[in-house]
């Protein structure tokens, strides 16, 4: 669908008897506050902020639990209701936005954990990235990965919104096999069914954006639990931060969760971190085990790296842990001092990695700051690019993701809002698309967003 055939659709529904359907769903309807739980952080790009600033659903419903869903789910398939599911609303593509009205789902109250076992955790999909953690780190476990948004987004949103983060550099993406154990959904169908998926067919509804079905559930592996280190490495220039940071995504030896190199001046818009980051100098944040501290100032100190600071990660009330600068956060302090900055989202040859930087950062010289998220991906070392771009244009924003991928650095584009257009294929995973089939045969689930696919069953 495209943003016109969206904006051509007028709701058809009879939103009344839908309503009076799902009972005591406890709803909300105040317009100003409908449109609120309608947002995300879509406005990241100058190109989606036109495009999606005016949508809204009809309601917000707050599921108490998964009995709630599948009344939701009934009514909606009897009345073609769109309904478009959401967690933290932290997403950054229009995902939690709906295209169509409809119904926002709020899924906050799903927020049981479940089950802590040695490994794996059990949680329902509202619960928030970090009291997961705070539920499981007394046994001694964490959770493998989580985006910088760990302290205001939902595990159910992570899962079919986001793709890695902090611990992507030791686990790979959230994509990778064993990185999501199980999921329960639950089908938007006259008769909605609910679904346990386990491994691969968990993936059916990673990165879907809520289009193949309600996660109530998430089966999740779990990581031993560190004592964490926030470290900054300045350097006297970009290549020297990336150099560093790549030692040390190399070293086997050293437990890390994090190395994201920046390039100066990224570091001054991080207004509140002023003390931790030497004006002037490139850096590199990293989070190591403290275990592992003194093998990594050895290796800093091999290659010429300063460290300038180092604290235990603090995630309490009121405390700054330095992954709030990293990932998507670096977008956002930048774009909080300059609404003209936006980002890309790309993804470097491992083979030859460094070379490949150094070839974009002496390309757009002032128009673009580097900023790199060390990552494994399929099973090799290499580095995800958010760098910041000064926004002149749309056209101009289009050449240089084309510039990028003349270069072997596919891009996901983080400037559209169907899936197809921001994968590095450019199309729809095909399990997903039959899954979707299978699930939601009238195309209800946050219809717009899985551009190919065609309802099943049309008539009412
Ligand atoms: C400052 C900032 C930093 C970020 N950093 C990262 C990062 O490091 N890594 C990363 O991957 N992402 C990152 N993101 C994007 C986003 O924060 C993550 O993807 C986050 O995990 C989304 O969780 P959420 O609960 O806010 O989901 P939402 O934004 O509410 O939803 C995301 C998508 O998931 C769907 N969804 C939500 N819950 C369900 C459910 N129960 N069932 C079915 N579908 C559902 C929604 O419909 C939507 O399509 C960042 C965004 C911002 C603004």
């Amino acid at each position: 669908m495209s943003m016109a055939e969206v904006a051509a659709t007028e709701p058809t529904y009879d939103l009344a008897r839908f309503r009076a359907a799902v009972g005591d769903v406890p709803v909300i309807d105040e317009p100003a506050l409908v449109r609120l739980k309608s947002r995300d952080f879509f406005w990241f790009s100058p190109v989606l902020k036109d495009a999606l600033g005016e949508k809204s659903a009809d309601l917000v419903l707050c599921p108490r639990d998964e009995a709630d869903i599948v009344r939701i789910a009934r009514a909606a398939a009897k009345y073609r209701v769109p309904i478009t599911p959401r967690g933290g609303g932290t997403g950054n593509y229009g995902q939690a936005v709906p295209l169509a009205s409809g119904v926002v789902l709020d899924m906050a109250s799903l927020d049981a954990i479940e089950t802590v076992e040695p490994g794996r955790i059990r949680v329902r999909a509202g619960a928030i990235l970090s009291n997961i953690d705070d539920a499981t780190r007394p046994a001694g476990w964490e959770l493998r990965m989580h985006p910088s948004t760990k302290r205001t987004a939902t595990v159910g949103g992570f899962v079919a919104g986001g793709s890695g983060g902090v611990g992507s550099v030791t686990f790979g993406y959230l994509r990778e096999i064993g990185n999501v154990l199980g999921a329960r959904v639950v089908t938007v169908e006259d008769e909605p069914r609910i679904l346990e998926l386990r491994d691969r067919d968990a993936l059916s509804i990673n990165h879907a954006y809520g289009t193949t079905g309600i996660i109530t559930a998430l089966d999740m592996p779990l990581a031993p639990m560190w004592p964490w280190l926030d470290l900054v490495v300045a350097t006297d220039d970009f290549a020297s931060a990336v150099r560093i940071g790549h030692r040390a995504a190399l070293a086997d030896g050293i437990v890390k969760k994090l190395l994201t190199p920046l390039a100066w001046p990224i570091p001054a818009y991080f207004r509140h971190f002023k003390s931790e980051f030497p004006a002037g100098k490139s850096c590199l944040i990293a989070m190591v085990a403290e275990p592992s501290l003194a093998s990594f100032k050895t290796l800093v100190a091999m290659e010429g790296g300063d460290i300038a600071y180092c604290a235990a990660t603090a995630e309490g009330p009121g405390a700054r842990p330095l992954y709030e600068c990293t990932w998507n956060h670096t977008t956002l302090h930048a774009l909080k001092l300059d609404r003209q900055i936006t980002y890309l989202q790309s993804l470097y040859p491992a083979d030859r990695l460094e070379e490949s930087v150094a070839e974009i950062t002496a390309l757009f010289g002032d128009e673009l700051m580097p900023h790199l998220e060390f990552i494994r991906f399929a099973g090799r070392t290499t580095c995800s690019g958010l760098h910041l771009i000064r926004y002149r244009s749309a056209e101009r924003l289009g050449e240089i993701l084309a510039l990028h991928e003349a270069r072997g650095i596919s891009i996901a584009n983080p400037h559209v809002f169907t899936l197809e257009d921001g994968t590095r294929h450019k199309r729809a995973d095909i399990d997903q698309l039959g899954f979707k089939g299978e699930v939601d045969p009238y195309g209800l689930l946050n219809p717009g967003k899985m551009r190919s696919f065609v309802p099943v069953r049309r008539s009412a």
